[in-house]
């Protein structure tokens, strides 16, 4: 059961599809151009229900298979894609590049969304399964935890989802080759912003001072010892201070400073652990200075984890679709994150990367979706809905 002769066919078309996109990309839930291109293709290819507006921008599309689902498996499965670019200047040169100043599809949003379409089309002509299968295209995955939006405007009860599936592209993976994990494959990200108020004056005069900036310092080193030395080793943390702002000129003493950065975990407990340790670190540091220090601590993205059965289907499914050898159902899991979190909270799921070959890295200004895994990504697509729901 390789890839799909018939999903061979639509190459063409759906390069077009994904060109078009990549030309024109849009940030976050401002995508009307984008949403309106998906809602206006499900509806040609006779979706039995098309949704505008879930999540904002938001689209939903529904097939039903040949018959209803029966017996104690899934009814509904949904499938799931982004639609978001970033904003990044992009230098391919590709003559399909974007035609936006600042806008870019660095992530590859363009090809998840054209694959996405590519197995509604199939799925719409064949129904080759029973139940229903949704197709699932979201505003905002790049930080604006778009998943979430259509969770809120009913997305999951709306349409009786039972399980749902997510895939993205992974440049380095050879074309071809599927990657995934049972468990937390990606990280829980949280913002954190850390204010630092001390005594400013005259930089020739230090001990009428508390140097802020100082106590900025101490914390940046001091907050490493978390992940050395209070992360059990065999767990994951990153703690990273990314802006550090203090000070105007060079014959003062900064009497505040401003610290941000971002922590990422693979577990709750792991995430407990940083964010109480963080904010013992920052007021003990700031107190031994006589400072004052807060620590704003915002949960962004939860981990992404996996359920154990849904993988293990999901990784099955790619092997038919491209061989037992080409499969990695063991990959590391990676402390960046993903919104689809918020949805394999809720129901049961598993999020896959797809090869994209030897491409620049994602939101680089250079990368590029390869076009030689859709037929790889539509066929999983496509078998994934026909091994779930057997028809
Ligand atoms: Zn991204
Ligand atoms: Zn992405």
């Amino acid at each position: 059961m390789p890839i799909i002769n018939r999903i061979v066919d639509y190459q063409s078309e759906i390069v077009a599809w994904r060109r078009d996109l990549h030309a024109h990309p849009e940030l976050m839930y401002d995508l009307p151009r984008t949403s309106a291109f998906v809602a206006e293709k499900l509806k040609a290819f006779g979706c039995d229900e098309v949704a505008t507006g879930l999540g904002r921008t938001g689209v939903v599309g529904v097939i039903r298979g040949r018959k209803a689902a029966n017996g104690s498996g899934p009814k509904v499965v949904a499938l799931r894609a982004d639609m978001d670019a970033l904003p990044v200047t992009e230098i391919t040169g590709a003559p399909y590049a974007s035609t936006v100043a600042g806008k870019m599809h660095a992530c590859g949003h363009d090809g998840h969304t054209a694959m996405l379409l590519g197995a509604t089309k199939y799925l719409s002509e064949t129904r080759n399964f029973a139940g229903s299968a949704v197709v699932v295209f979201q505003p905002a995955e790049e930080g604006g935890a778009g998943a979430r939006a259509m969770m809120e405007d009913g997305l999951l009860e709306r349409f009786a989802i039972d399980e749902i599936y997510g895939m993205h592209n992974f440049p380095g993976l050879p074309v071809g080759e599927f990657a995934i994990r049972p468990g937390a494959i990606m990280a829980a990200s949280d913002y954190l912003e850390i204010s630092i108020e001390g005594r400013g004056g005259h930089a020739a005069r230090p001990h009428l001072t508390v140097d802020a900036l100082l106590v900025g310092a101490q914390i940046v080193n001091q907050l490493q010892s978390i992940v050395a030395r209070n992360v059990d080793p065999v767990n994951s943390a990153v703690i990273s201070i990314c802006t550090f702002k203090a000070g105007h000129t060079d014959n003062v003493v900064p009497q505040t400073a401003v610290l941000t950065g971002t922590a990422r975990s693979l577990t709750a407990q792991v995430q407990d652990l940083v964010e109480a340790r963080l904010r013992e670190v920052v007021e003990g540091i700031a107190k031994i200075h006589g400072a004052t220090a807060t620590l704003e601590y915002e949960r962004n993205y939860p981990p992404l984890v996996n359920d154990a059965r849904a993988t293990a289907f999901a990784a099955d499914v790619a092997r038919a679709v491209t061989g037992a050898d080409r499969v990695d159902d063991a990959m590391a899991p990676l402390m960046i994150a993903e919104d689809f979190s918020f949805l394999v909270q809720k129901r049961p799921g598993a999020y896959i990367f797809i090869g994209n070959g030897d491409s620049a890295g994602l939101h680089h200004p250079a990368y590029d979706f390869n076009e030689e895994a859709i037929p790889y990504g539509v066929s999983y697509w496509a078998r994934l809905i026909e091994t779930a729901l057997p028809a």
